[in-house]
């Protein structure tokens, strides 16, 4: 988050719902020591965890993950929740790098998602308030008839489970608002309090032996058969690399850090709310986001907050007043939410690839040194699914790895301090797109 100035960085930095109800009391140690190991990660979100806890599951334990601040301090401990369908934007955009049969694949990767999650805290008995109950929302005609589109795919996807097409009144028998034309119910995903979700799979990951060090932010990093990270504390040496920094990543590695640009998302949680507040606004207690290129997306909470959050439209900036910003955009859907108290207001950056697809492979002429980034927003499910490929492409191989890493990611040129302007063309852009795919 360099290119913040330290006003910037406090806004979105304040104290969020997640780290205020975390149940987890885990801290790891700061490296001081020259150690070695299989393979060292850096970055302790969801990307970082989940590789290392998918390695150790295939029998690679001996593993080392080193966060920078704490584990979660990226997107992984801000972001809203949300436990969506798919493995973020349309896969339209990388239909021509991996033809018919291998968009068949991508389809079955994308739809792994919510399971995966499900059966992590089911296995590990997670403590990360996992909750059923999504809805697909849309404002118009045009976009309602996208949502058409999704129900048959999502059905396809998933015939065991509930999903509904709703149309006109029968929306707000999941939502308590008029302003959709119609929705898509699905019970399969949901919401997860993603930070008690990141904590309880480091646990399972510290259970199979694997090293975790916090404060340690990686300083360089030198390439060969073996590599060598270096921190202030101690180094690390490997004969495998994860990069997992996200929009945290700033340009250590230059090679990555010019494969996506940051754009940024913005949350407030209201204060508790009275039950008959909560099944008014969320008769399913669930999650929601409509479909337009910039959505809005929120969800109730086990304590009956409201999460609600949001990002610029076109313009990139850090609006002054996060909690104002984001309860303007609420009081549109729920105008009886006038009198709530917004109790918290954060923010982050989110790392956006120019087809906005999760990126995975090695750097340019170091077979052994892997990296992740780039959900381009849609990072919770996506992570748990491209984090499964990615520790087969880092273990044994996998078809579905090649594929995924064969995916080309084009070099988003420009000076540091072009860079807002390069995320403001982008926006204008994917949000123009929007009227010739249905989301306008
Ligand atoms: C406000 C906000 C709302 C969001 N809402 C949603 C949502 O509702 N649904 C959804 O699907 N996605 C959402 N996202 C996106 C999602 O949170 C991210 O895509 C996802 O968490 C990325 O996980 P990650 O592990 O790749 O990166 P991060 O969680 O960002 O983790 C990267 C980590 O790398 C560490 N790091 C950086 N440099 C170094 C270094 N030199 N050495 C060691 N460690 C380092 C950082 O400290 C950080 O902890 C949201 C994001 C934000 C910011």
């Amino acid at each position: 988050m360099s290119m913040l100035n330290p006003l910037q960085m406090r806004r979105l930095d304040a104290l969020n719902y997640y780290t205020a109800t975390r149940k987890y009391d885990l801290s790891f140690p700061r490296l001081t020591d020259d150690i070695d190991c299989d393979v060292v990660v850096i970055g302790g979100g969801f990307s970082g965890i989940n590789t290392a806890l998918e390695l150790a599951e295939a029998g690679i334990t001996n593993v080392v993950v080193l966060e920078a601040r704490h584990l979660g301090y990226g997107g992984t401990g801000r972001n809203g929740g949300q436990v969506m369908a798919g493995i973020g934007h349309d896969l339209d955009a990388v239909k021509k790098h991996v033809g018919p049969q291998g968009l068949e694949t991508l389809f079955k990767i994308a739809n792994m998602g919510a399971g995966i999650i499900r059966d992590r805290v089911a296995k590990y008995g997670i403590d990360a308030d996992f909750s059923r109950g999504y809805g697909y929302l849309a404002y118009n005609q045009r976009q309602l008839k996208t949502l058409r589109g999704w129900f048959d795919e999502f059905r396809a996807a998933d015939p065991g489970e509930e999903i509904a097409l709703l149309e006109g009144r029968d929306v707000q028998t999941i939502i308590g608002t008029d302003v959709y034309a119609g929705a898509i119910k699905h019970m399969g995903g949901g919401h997860v309090h993603s930070l008690n979700l990141l904590l309880g799979e480091a646990k399972a990951l510290a259970g199979y032996g694997a090293r975790i060090f916090e404060n340690s932010p990686a300083t360089s990093v030198e390439y060969g058969p073996r590599i060598t990270v270096r921190t202030n504390g101690g180094t690390v040496t490997a004969s495998k690399l994860l990069w997992a920094c996200d929009g945290f990543l700033d340009r250590l590695e230059p090679a990555i850090a010019s494969k996506t640009v940051n754009t940024f998302a913005f949350q407030v949680a209201t204060e508790a709310l009275s039950d008959d507040i909560i099944e008014r606004i969320s008769p399913i207690r669930g999650a929601y986001s409509d479909i337009r290129p910039v959505i809005d997306y929120f969800r109730v909470t086990r304590e009956n907050r409201l999460l609600f959050g949001s990002a610029t439209r076109a313009l990139d900036y850090i609006p002054k007043d996060l909690a104002g910003w984001n309860q303007n955009l609420m009081l549109k859907i729920f105008p009886y939410l006038k009198d709530v108290k917004i109790d918290m207001a954060w923010g982050g950056p989110m790392a956006c690839s120019a087809n906005l697809f999760p990126q995975i492979g090695t750097l340019p002429g170091r077979p052994n040194a892997f990296f992740v980034q780039g959900y381009s927003g849609f990072g919770v499910t996506p992570s748990h699914i491209v984090c499964k490929v990615l520790a087969e492409g880092m273990s044994e191989g996998s078809a579905r790895y090649d594929l995924m890493a064969r995916i080309p990611h084009v070099s988003i040129v420009g000076a540091d301090n072009a860079r807002p302007a390069i995320t403001t063309a982008g926006k204008c852009w994917h949000q123009l797109s929007g009227y010739f795919n249905g989301r306008r």
